[in-house]
């Protein structure tokens, strides 16, 4: 007999699986090789934007922290779905003309993925599936998986600035369907959909009878005159056709992902299609008694600031930041398609873009987005996300939050390598 002996972990643990490793594993396996050109190691791929530094939070925010710290009235535990001050700041700040939140259609979670977690969780059993985007952020496959649920892809196409196929994402649903993924900015497309395009999403949700999971983390993060009008409003202009139960975070807008916290904002039909949803995800908060305490007590000093001088310090941040965003979504898009084989589908919000390789234009030493991917971190130590991480094969994502100067030589490395495996004919 061996003293030797293991536990069995659940079926649960078991079928919890991020599909993004085993692929990231095909690029930045195998042997690690020294380097002598000395170029070093530029990651495109880190969806977090405090990786390089340049881009700090508000000082509204840090002070807040601190101070709340100090103020030691914020140690205890709370209310599991939230603070009151900071569901009451939620609610203003997601409040428009047509849509009234109050503080009882918010709950508070850890970040945004512990938000979509909670939802989920409260719509998702064994055997049901939902609908999620094609390329899509990998998370909902992985909570929906965790429940003995599935995915049903629907296309979203780069010949229209990634819009849903709606054709496509009708086909898709069948009688176990629960609900509908919306991710507006996208992550990984870079997209932001116009009014007109999510009135058409919320009508086929409608007919169907089907809620909206929004996933709008990047919801304030757009460039230029493009706007990010939030579900819950067109659902509202339409007369409240379909309901919204919508995901967001200090993570990306204000560039604290390590704080974790997020939170659900519900918006409901006038005959409160989703009202037992909403209560299934509080009672389902009270399993871990709710986010940071801490950090819920920064929520309203830059989501409802009270001083003259610190609402015009965060609308100047939000300003100062989408400004920065944009120029390095610029430069990146007209660099990058300036190169040999790669096509670009412009980004106009979110941190990210997507880029097409074109495999017949080049020389064979690659043949989709994973050996791609890998050779260029093998010649090139510069490192992006194959698509299929995300769901589209023969495309790459570039995260462009760097500084500008480590942007340009990583594009400028990109560009040497599709020079050098051209196809010659
Ligand atoms: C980063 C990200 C999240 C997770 O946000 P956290 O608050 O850090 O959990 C959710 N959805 C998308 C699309 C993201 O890119």
């Amino acid at each position: 007999m061996s003293d030797f002996w293991t536990c069995k972990p659940s079926a649960k643990a078991l079928r919890t699986v991020n599909p993004i490793r085993a692929i990231v594993d095909k690029v930045v396996g195998g042997p690690v090789v020294e380097r002598t050109d000395g170029k070093e190691r530029i990651p495109l791929s880190l969806g977090d934007p405090t990786a390089f530094g340049n881009l700090p939070p508000s000082q509204i925010l840090t002070e807040a922290a601190a101070a709340a710290a100090h103020s030691n009235k914020f140690n205890g535990y709370v209310n599991a779905c939230g603070t009151p001050s900071a569901r009451a700041a939620i609610a203003k700040h997601y409040s428009t003309e047509h849509v009234k939140f109050t503080s009882d259609d918010v709950v508070i979670a850890s970040g945004c993925s512990g938000a979509l977690e909670l939802a989920l969780t409260a719509l998702l059993d064994d055997g049901t599936n939902l609908l999620v985007p094609a390329p899509g952020f990998p998370l909902y496959e992985v909570i929906a998986n965790s429940h003995g649920a599935g995915v049903k892809p629907y296309r979203l196409d780069p010949a229209t600035g990634w819009e849903c196929d709606l054709e496509n994402m009708e086909s898709q649903i069948d009688e176990n369907t629960r609900g509908i993924l919306i991710n507006n900015p996208s992550n990984p497309c870079g997209s932001v959909f116009s009014e007109g395009h999510l009135e058409d999403i919320i009508r086929l949700a409608a007919k169907h009878k089907l809620p909206i999971v929004a996933d709008e983390v990047y919801g304030g993060m757009t460039f230029g005159d493009v706007q990010c009008v939030p579900l819950s409003t067109v659902s509202a202009k339409l007369g409240g056709i379909a309901p919204i139960i919508s995901a967001s975070g200090l993570a990306k807008q204000f560039l604290v992902p390590g704080w974790r916290v997020g939170w659900l904002t519900f918006y409901d039909t006038p005959f409160g299609a989703i009202k037992d949803v909403k209560k299934g995800v509080m009672s389902l908060a009270q399993v871990v008694l709710g986010a940071s305490h801490l950090v819920q007590a920064t929520v309203e000093k830059v989501l409802d600031p009270e001083k003259e001088e610190d609402i015009k310090a965060m609308a100047d941040f939000k300003t100062q930041l989408n400004e920065t965003l944009a120029s390095q979504s610029t430069f990146t898009c007209d660099y990058l398609s300036s190169c040999h084989g790669l096509r670009v589908v412009r980004s106009s919000g979110a941190m990210y873009v997507m880029v097409e390789v074109v495999p017949s234009l080049f020389d064979g030493s690659f043949t989709d987005d994973v050996t791609f991917t890998k050779l260029l971190l093998d010649e090139e130590n510069v490192f992006a996300l194959p698509g299929s991480c995300f769901g589209a094969p023969n495309f790459f994502r570039v995260v462009y939050c760097a500084p500008k100067e480590k942007l340009g030589e990583a594009y400028g490395r990109i560009k040497d390598f599709c020079e050098r495996h051209k196809k010659m004919d």
